[in-house]
């Protein structure tokens, strides 16, 4: 659903459906890495929700402990587990393991997470907070003349950086636009995230709004000193 750190792009969920049965169709083993969307980032609890999809591989890892402490799972349908499952003396196995497998402080890490985001409700909240987030961005933003569009699912927001807001031409990859704001919001105190010409948004989902209003205000200030 989202592409990630190669531009921030997301598609339709209607693709993750129609590759699904594909998949389905040819005997093709469908894995959603979800490792960045997973645990609420899009809105949903995994990305794939969206798309109302089971994917036969899924990775999990980072909001899994809130990214506190390291921890990565590979999840599979029984049938694929069970391919590699057998008596030991039958050599069916897969045999592969990890040097920290289960590890019980990731484990526990992982297990307050999930205990956290159902009691405080982080879902409800975090999409009430995306709407807000987005309207906010909109308003500061949405006229820009130097802003191409606003991608954005969940908490996560994408602005495209051009020098022609019509034609939607992008920066010369030269100038390192996006690094450059990136680096003037530092010295606010604003972490951004710069990939080439987009420059993201990807906020904790218990972030406050007051928080979020002053995001926004020190990158637009960031964005001017730069472009100016
Ligand atoms: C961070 C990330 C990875 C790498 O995860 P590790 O747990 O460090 O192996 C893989 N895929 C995506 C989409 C990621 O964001």
């Amino acid at each position: 659903i989202v592409q990630g750190c190669a531009g921030m792009r997301i598609y339709p969920p209607l693709y993750l459906q129609k590759l699904r049965k594909l998949c389905d169709e040819y005997g093709v083993l469908l894995i959603a890495d979800e490792i960045a969307t997973g645990f609420g980032r899009t809105g949903k609890m995994f990305a794939c929700n969206h798309a109302g999809i089971t994917p036969d591989i899924m990775t999990i890892s980072k909001a899994l402990t809130g990214g506190y402490l390291p921890m990565a799972i590979v999840c599979t349908t029984d049938k694929i587990y069970d391919a590699f499952y057998d008596d030991y003396n039958k050599g069916k196995q897969f045999m592969h393991s990890h040097t920290y497998a289960g590890n019980p402080i990731g484990c526990a890490t992982a297990l307050a997470v999930l205990k956290i985001m159902k009691e405080e409700k982080i879902l409800e909240h975090a999409a009430e907070k995306a709407t807000y987030f987005h309207n906010a961005l909109m308003d500061t933003f949405g006229a820009h003349k130097n802003i191409g569009e606003i991608r954005h699912i969940g908490l996560i927001n994408a602005m495209e950086l051009v020098t022609d807001k019509d034609k939607k031409v992008g920066f010369d990859g030269n100038l390192r636009i996006g690094y450059e704001i990136y680096k003037k919001a530092l010295t606010h105190g604003l972490l951004l995230r710069p990939l080439g010409n987009v420059i993201y948004f990807n906020p904790p989902l218990n972030i406050e709004n007051k928080d979020l209003d002053k995001a926004i205000a020190l990158a637009k200030q960031s964005m001017d000193e730069v472009l100016k």
